[in-house]
């Protein structure tokens, strides 16, 4: 559990949700750089009202050749996934630099806007935490440095010696920066928590997939010698029935094992059994990829051979024929020196007729191979 919700390890959490990842955090970044760059020029005619023309020219220094320069910098580097460090160190100056110009210029502008102007810089420490889109690591020595030169400026609103005034900002302060900061760890926190959902309902729908496809394929394949089962024939034709694209047709073998009630019954059905086996190993061995072998049912097997003609149609069914004589199995129930033998009807391909019809033609041929003596091949 706690490796798909790391929420108990804040740590941990926070390197999960890291905005630093090349692929994350570009779009938030740029959304608040630019309205970082925004409201740092907007924020000018507010001083242009309030400030005297002294003040008005080191507030405009401030915005026009310190922050807005950082902002830019930020913002072009933001589009360089490999210059990432340099961006985060970049925009974590541009907002502190942001922060304090506001800070500064509060302690040169009339009341009652001083401490508007302070109250502002707050928000912007604050906003800076929260938003930023930048690490766990820029966010923090960020938010820290910005309160710690804030209260400097603060406390001796630029003057030596010490004013020792706005004392209850600082205390605001710091607990602005204790809040945001508790509160980015709480979002990324909840980021981590929700990407380890993601992934585990990823994990659980492919182990799923893959479950539904070996089930899938457990349905449709038959125990005893592994070749396809007469479900997935069923399936075949019905495919075809519902398929709209005329059929091509396609060539059927019906195949039979000889006499094998015989040879059950003297040998034992644990034999028959293995020597059903040994046979379909014989006759797949003697196919293509693509023939579908499939156990029609007892000791009767159908094969679907796509693109044969009538002729290597033909040799393919005495290849398999040959190849279970090859096998030498001793027939128990026909005598000294008798080896068990299969009957195979063929059904060349008829363009247009269906897998049905085929396998029916198969049968009828396999018939006609059995009547004339079994151990051959028919058509
Ligand atoms: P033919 O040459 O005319 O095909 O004669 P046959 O004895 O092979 O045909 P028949 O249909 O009379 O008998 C088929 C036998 O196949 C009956 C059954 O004992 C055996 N059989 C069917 N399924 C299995 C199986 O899964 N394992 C074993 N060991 N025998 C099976
Ligand atoms: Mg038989
Ligand atoms: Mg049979």
């Amino acid at each position: 559990m706690t490796d798909q919700f790391p929420l108990d390890n804040d740590r941990r959490a926070s390197d999960a949700a890291d905005p630093e990842h090349p692929m994350r955090g570009a779009g938030a970044r740029r959304r608040f750089l630019l309205g970082t760059l925004i409201v740092n020029i907007a924020a000018l005619s507010i001083d242009v009202a309030v400030l005297d023309p002294q003040h008005l020219a080191l507030a405009a220094g401030l915005r026009l050749l310190v922050v807005m320069p950082l902002v830019l910098v930020a913002l072009a580097l933001n589009r360089r996934p490999a210059d990432r460090p340099l961006q985060s160190a970049v925009q974590a100056t541009a907002v502190v630099a942001f922060a304090l110009s506001v800070t500064a210029i509060g302690q040169f502008a009339p009341e009652p806007f001083a401490g508007r102007y302070m109250m502002a810089a707050l928000f912007v420490i604050f906003a800076g935490a929260l938003v930023s889109a930048l690490s766990w690591g820029a966010t923090k020595i960020m938010t820290v440095t910005a309160t710690v030169l804030y209260m400097l400026i603060t406390v001796t609103g630029l003057r030596w010696p010490p004013a020792w005034t706005n004392i209850d900002l600082v205390g605001l302060c710091i607990v602005t920066c204790v809040i945001a900061l508790r509160a980015r760890e709480r979002k990324d926190a909840q980021i981590a928590e929700l990407e380890a959902i993601r992934r585990s309902d990823a994990r659980l729908k492919r182990d799923l997939r893959r479950a539904n496809a070996a089930l899938e394929r457990l349905s449709a394949t038959d125990a005893l010698t592994g070749v396809f089962n007469r479900r997935y024939l069923d399936e075949l034709i019905e495919q075809e029935t519902a398929s709209i694209v005329p059929s091509l047709g396609q060539s059927v073998l019906m195949i039979d094992v000889d006499h094998f009630k015989l040879f059950n019954d003297h040998g034992g059905h644990a034999a028959g059994d293995r020597c059903l086996q040994q046979i379909v190993t014989a006759v797949r061995r003697n196919l293509r990829s693509c023939d579908v072998v499939v156990r029609y049912g007892g000791e009767e097997f159908a094969v679907v051979l796509p693109g044969l003609d009538q002729a290597e149609l033909q040799e393919t069914a005495e290849r398999l024929c040959h190849a279970v004589k090859e096998l030498k199995i001793a027939h128990p129930g026909l005598g000294e020196a008798e080896i068990v033998t299969i009957s195979v009807g063929i059904a060349p391909a008829v363009p247009a007729e269906t897998l049905a019809d085929a396998i029916q033609r198969a049968d009828q041929s396999l018939y006609r191979a059995k009547r004339g003596g079994r151990n051959r091949v028919s058509v």
